[in-house]
C-alpha cells in the first residue's frame, strides 16, 4: 500500500512539533512521564495509594511493584517540576515510551514539554496483552498499522500531537501471539515512515535474536530498532555481542536501578557500574554506534519528590562514574546525543 508521507525527513519529531536533529540532545532514550504500570490482579479495586514517606522508601524501591499507587504517573505539574530539575542537571530531552495499555497521555506531554522547556518525543504503540486486553485481540494487522501510522503522521487520541517514534512494543514472557502480530504491523509501519522502533522484549535470553529476525522479515529497519531492557533479559555479555551483528541498537536502560533484584523473575540485575563494564566490551568489539542508555523511570519512588535519584541521574552521577573509567568524551556523546539522535531523525 502506497500512502503520502508528509514527514520531515530529517528531523525529529516532538509532541510541539518537528525540530531540526541538530537542535536538541542529550537524550533520555527510554522514561516514562504519564504512565500506569499496576500489574493487573494484585491489588484490590479499593487499595489506598501509598504514601510514600522516609520510613518506607527503602522498601518502595526494593520492591517497586509491591505498592499500589507507585506505578501511577498522573500528575503533569508534578512531572513538569521533575524535568525542570532535569534540565538543571543537564539533559534536555527525553523520549516517552507509553503505548496503548499504559494510558498514554499526549495532552499532558505537551503541557509537562511547555511548561519546563525539556522536549518530549512521544511514542506510538502497543504494550502487552495484560496491560493492552481485548483492544489487541480485536484489530487486524493491518488497522494496527493504520493506527500508529495515524499517530506518527497526522497525531495521537483525535489530537495534531504526533508521536516521533514506535514504542515501546511490548512483548510477554512468553511472546503472545497478538503482540507478534503488532511487532509485524509496527514493522510495516516503520517500513513506511522511517522512524526508530524500540521493543520491550520477553525475558528469554535468545529472544532479541528472535525478534530482529522478524522485524527484518517484516520489512522494519533493523539499523533503526532498539532492543530495550537487555540487563533484565541477557546474563552473559556474549547475548549482547551476538544481537550487535544485527545491526540494532542495543538499550541498557536501568541506570539508577542500583540493587541486583528484579521483582517480576529470578534474574540477577547489574548495577551502574556493572552496566558500565558491559558497555566497555560493546565498544572494544567496535559497537560504539550502537549503545543507547537511560533509566526507564516509572515509580514515584525514583522521583525527586520522594526521594529518589531522578531523570537527571544519568547527567550528575553517571557521565562522571564514566569520566572516572576511562570514557572519552567522543564516546559519551555518541551514547548520550549522536545515536539517540540517529534512532529518532526520520529517514
Ligand atoms: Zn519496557
Amino acid at each position: 500500500m502506497d500512502r503520502p508521507i508528509c514527514h520531515a525527513k530529517g528531523t525529529i519529531q516532538t509532541v510541539l512539533g518537528t525540530v531540526s536533529a541538530m537542535e536538541i540532545g542529550p537524550f533520555l532514550i527510554h522514561e516514562h512521564l504519564i504512565a500506569e504500570l499496576t500489574p493487573k490482579g494484585v491489588f484490590p479495586s479499593d487499595a489506598p495509594r501509598v504514601a510514600i514517606t522516609l520510613e518506607n522508601i527503602w522498601d518502595i524501591r526494593y520492591q517497586w511493584c509491591g505498592h499500589y499507587g507507585n506505578q501511577i504517573l498522573d500528575d503533569p505539574e508534578l512531572m513538569a517540576a521533575e524535568m525542570k530539575i532535569l534540565k538543571k542537571d543537564g539533559g534536555n530531552c527525553l523520549v516517552e515510551q507509553t503505548t496503548r495499555g499504559l494510558k498514554p497521555n499526549p495532552i499532558g506531554l505537551a503541557k509537562i514539554s511547555r511548561q519546563s522547556n525539556v522536549s518530549i518525543v512521544a511514542g506510538t504503540g502497543f504494550y502487552t496483552v495484560e496491560f493492552v486486553g481485548k483492544q489487541l485481540s480485536e484489530l487486524t494487522k493491518n488497522e494496527i498499522s493504520n493506527l500508529l501510522y495515524t499517530d506518527l503522521l497526522h497525531g495521537m487520541d483525535e489530537t495534531d500531537i504526533r508521536a516521533g517514534f514506535i514504542g515501546e512494543m511490548g512483548l510477554s514472557t512468553p511472546a503472545h501471539p497478538h503482540e507478534i502480530k503488532a511487532l509485524m504491523a509496527a514493522a510495516h509501519t516503520q517500513s513506511e515512515t522511517g522512524v526508530g522502533m524500540c521493543i520491550h522484549p520477553p525475558r528469554e535470553h535468545d529472544a532479541p535474536l528472535r525478534i530482529m529476525a522478524l522485524i527484518k522479515e517484516n520489512g522494519g529497519l533493523t539499523t533503526k530498532t532498539a532492543i530495550a531492557h537487555l540487563e533484565r533479559t541477557f546474563p552473559s555479555v556474549d547475548d549482547y555481542l551476538a544481537l550487535a551483528q544485527t545491526g540494532c541498537f542495543l538499550e541498557l536502560d536501568f541506570f539508577g536501578l542500583e540493587s541486583g533484584f528484579y521483582p517480576f523473575a529470578t534474574v540477577d540485575l547489574p548495577n551502574d557500574a556493572g552496566r558500565l563494564a558491559i558497555i566497555r566490551v560493546l565498544i572494544d568489539h567496535g559497537h560504539l554506534e550502537q549503545i543507547l542508555v537511560s533509566q526507564d523511570i516509572c515509580h514515584l519512588s525514583r522521583l525527586r519528590r520522594y526521594g529518589g535519584e531522578g531523570y537527571g541521574h544519568i547527567f550528575r552521577n553517571i557521565i562522571p562514574m564514566m569520566r572516572a573509567r576511562g570514557f572519552g568524551q567522543k564516546e559519551i556523546d555518541a551514547i548520550l546525543t549522536e545515536n539517540p539522535r540517529r534512532f529518532l531523525t526520520i529517514a
